[in-house]
């Protein structure tokens, strides 16, 4: 099922002119890479009888893929994570709306496209994580603290150009306009205990290690090491705390797994019906806990210990899909700052 790049190209090619919309064919590109997802995709095919090709690959070289392809591409439905790729996919033309009222119905609309470009499927937090033995909870729990000058020489975090901080800056734009949001930005990098490299894993593996006392990371990132075994993982635990911000004013800023259909879709029928098995509560159950994530259908629950651990949170209200807007400011900022 799942294929190399090249081998799927090499399909394509052969079959593009013998595409059928009525074959019992889903083409997907998907950014995600869970184990559990292999279950989720067989499940839809045992209802419905659709076959999965499946295409993984990273965000970015996706939608490459599909601006290369253009019209000729044999995807149906793409599968990205975090809101500014998705609105970048949205800017490029590559979906088409899907109208539906299983999806309008189960997913908030902060969590989708209004026009039904795309349908978030599952959420995480940009949370803070700090060293217990270097700084004090009341002094990070904040997005706003980490540009603190008490906290100088403490901050860790990945490049600003990478669309998860750059969704979160879109977000200090929204709240408090683009001159604060810049001031901002430029007090994280005056706090930072060093340039700007890795993953956010890399940044929890730093906090733990003390060459930070506070970092910027994905809630799943931490909850996979929360549930994880691993002797070196406990220990990075044992060091470290998180702590969902801003839950005074604004609530944590959160982002989204989502999907949408290609608006060559060869197979759109097809497209309409996995982005509606996706919402229902057994693939939403598969899909979130998959990656440690919140499903986004507030009628299902999951059991998930590392996010039981983390505990309920106040969510920033603010629609997903608007964060896409303040994608390019947002980058102007990161660059102006030397957030890099
Ligand atoms: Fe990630």
């Amino acid at each position: 099922m799942k294929k190399s790049l090249a081998a799927l190209a090499a399909a394509a090619a052969l079959a593009a002119p013998a595409f059928a919309a009525d074959e019992p064919v889903l083409n997907l590109y998907s950014a995600r890479h869970y184990q559990t997802d292999e279950a989720l995709y067989n499940n839809f095919t045992k209802a419905t009888g659709i076959k999965i090709n499946r295409i993984e690959a990273g965000d970015e070289q996706l939608v490459e893929r599909l601006k290369n392809e253009g019209t000729a591409s044999p995807a149906d439905v793409l599968l990205i994570v975090d809101a500014a790729r998705l609105w970048q996919a949205q800017q490029l033309g590559l979906f088409a709306p899907v109208k539906s009222k299983v999806l309008e119905d189960t997913i908030p609309v902060k969590y989708r496209d209004p026009a039904g470009n795309w349908f978030g499927f599952s959420y995480r937090a940009r949370v803070i994580v700090y060293n217990k033995a270097m700084v004090k909870p009341g002094d990070v729990a904040t997005y706003e603290s980490l540009a603190d000058p008490k906290n100088k020489g403490k901050v860790c975090t990945r490049s600003g150009s990478h669309p998860y901080n750059l969704s979160l800056i879109g977000t200090q734009i929204a709240h408090q306009g683009e001159a604060k949001a810049e001031a901002w930005a430029k007090g994280v990098v005056a706090n930072m205990a060093r340039a700007p490299k890795g993953g956010d894993t890399d940044q929890i593996k730093a906090v733990a290690a003390g060459e930070c006392g506070v970092a910027l990371a994905n809630s799943y990132y931490y909850a996979r090491l929360l549930r994880s075994a691993q002797p070196a993982d406990k220990e990075i635990v044992a060091k470290t705390a998180v702590i969902f911000p801003d839950q005074a004013t604004y609530g944590t800023h959160v982002n989204i797994s989502g999907a949408g259909m290609l608006k060559s879709a060869p197979h759109p029928d097809n497209a309409r019906k996995f982005l509606e098995y996706l919402a229902s509560p057994e693939a939403q159950r598969y899909f979130a806990d998959g990656n440690n994530e919140w499903p986004v259908s507030v009628s299902v629950k999951i059991s998930n210990p590392a996010l039981d651990a983390m505990g309920e949170f106040k969510i920033d209200p603010l629609p997903i899909a608007s964060y896409g807007k303040y994608t390019a400011e947002a980058q102007k900022i990161a660059d102006r700052v030397n957030w890099r």
